[in-house]
């Protein structure tokens, strides 16, 4: 059977306790955002000495602008939560238990210089009577990549998101990630990976829980 996420609880699932700094002025349309900030995208060309006539680059402010409020950083529209719902389950006796185990791969920007970070995300969680659509767990990873992120807020949100989704903690989220601004500035770091872990619940106190969780995340294969 399906049970539905309510509204109040997809709210709180949209926002978490390691929240994305948000203005408090109310959003404009998207139509409104896209406009704006094609004019300033234009003027970092213009001011960078490019010249914004030419064919090439005549289109790219508008690009840029819609790509930012449509793709990107789409995840900023609380509205853009996933809808979600869980299933009930039947528990397998012969399992003392189970786990569910993903691994998903993930775009997200970082907030303090607007470039990419690339890498995968592996979420697990403990069923107890409900489960959630595998295609959930990466939607749920999607929607917070697309915000300007910290890696360490984005494993965070991905694992508070899925505790209250399920109403228990019972959660695990590992993202491994290259940040092009240490491949392209700064260090110039091509080979440098960040890891970030959350574990919560069984997988935070059980070391069996946390070992079992570890060795698929580097072994990539499900354990005898
Ligand atoms: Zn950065």
């Amino acid at each position: 059977m399906k049970d539905k996420l309510s509204p109040k609880k997809r709210e709180q699932a949209a926002l978490t306790r390691f929240p994305t700094p948000l203005s408090s002025k109310t959003p404009l349309p998207k139509e409104e955002k896209i406009e704006k900030i094609a004019l300033h995208i234009r003027s970092i060309m213009e001011i960078l000495g490019l010249d914004v006539e030419n064919q090439s680059l005549k289109k790219t402010p508008e690009r840029v602008a819609s790509m930012y409020v449509n793709e990107v950083f789409s995840g900023l529209d609380l509205d853009a939560f996933p809808s979600v719902a869980l299933f009930e389950q039947a528990a397998d006796p012969t399992q003392s238990h189970q786990m569910v185990f993903t691994r998903v791969s993930l775009v997200s920007f970082c907030e303090h210089h607007l470039v990419p970070m690339i890498g995968s995300a592996c979420i697990a969680y403990l069923p107890k009577d409900k489960i959630i659509g595998l295609s959930k767990l990466s939607r749920i990873a999607r929607y917070f990549a697309a915000r300007p992120q910290l890696q360490e807020r984005l494993t965070s949100q991905i694992g508070d998101s899925l505790s209250t989704i399920l109403g228990h903690n019972n959660v695990a989220v590992c993202i491994t990630a290259k940040h092009s601004c240490v491949i392209a500035r700064g260090a110039k770091d091509e080979s440098a990976e960040t890891t970030t872990l959350y574990t919560d619940g069984l997988f935070y106190t059980s070391i069996e829980h946390r070992k079992e969780f570890l060795d698929m995340v580097y072994a990539g294969v499900v354990p005898e």
